[in-house]
């Protein structure tokens, strides 16, 4: 088989690639695109390209032990490599929705980074004071706890800072 020669075929197929990669097809569907893989080259290489950039993207989800400002670099160099990889693919995605696919990865990505941003910046398991408990707050207790490092809120810092200021007054 020539590649490009049953592009009728994959323009059809090419859609349900996806569902096809996450087994989310009816069972008859899949099989009719499985013996259209067996059969093109193109489409072989195109449900090879969509298992890379999921890849990709699920890579921006890893979780990380870096600080903040290396964490965004590292999401960053990522998005990048995607963007490279996204120039450097084959020629057999332009005749189709190239601009709309690409729109869509892009979309991606960037929801991506920002999740990952967000769970990275999201305070992680603040402890909760248990409710209906008396706990003793002393001076020392109430100090140490507003300027603890652990402090997640810097708002919270801000105003604690205000409070003192103000009661020192
Ligand atoms: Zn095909």
């Amino acid at each position: 088989m020539i590649p490009g020669q049953n592009s009728q075929d994959c323009k059809k197929l090419e859609p349900l690639l996806d569902d096809y990669l996450h087994g989310e097809l009816p069972r008859a569907t899949a099989e009719q695109l499985a013996s259209h893989l067996e059969a093109c080259a193109n489409c072989r290489e195109a449900l090879d390209d969509l298992h890379i950039s999921a890849r990709l993207v699920g890579a921006a989800f890893e979780p990380v032990s870096e600080p903040d400002p290396g964490f965004a670099r590292m999401v960053m160099a990522r998005i990048n490599t995607a963007e490279q990889w996204l120039q450097g693919q084959r020629a057999f995605w332009r005749p189709f929705e190239a601009v709309a696919w690409r729109l869509a990865f892009s979309s991606a990505l960037i929801l991506a980074f920002l999740f990952a941003y967000g769970l990275r910046r999201a305070p992680v398991a603040t402890p909760l004071a248990p409710t209906g408990v008396l706990v003793p707050q002393t001076d020392a207790f109430a100090q140490s706890a507003s300027f603890s490092p652990s402090t997640s809120n810097s708002n919270e810092v801000l105003i604690a800072i205000a409070e003192r200021h103000h009661e020192q007054q």
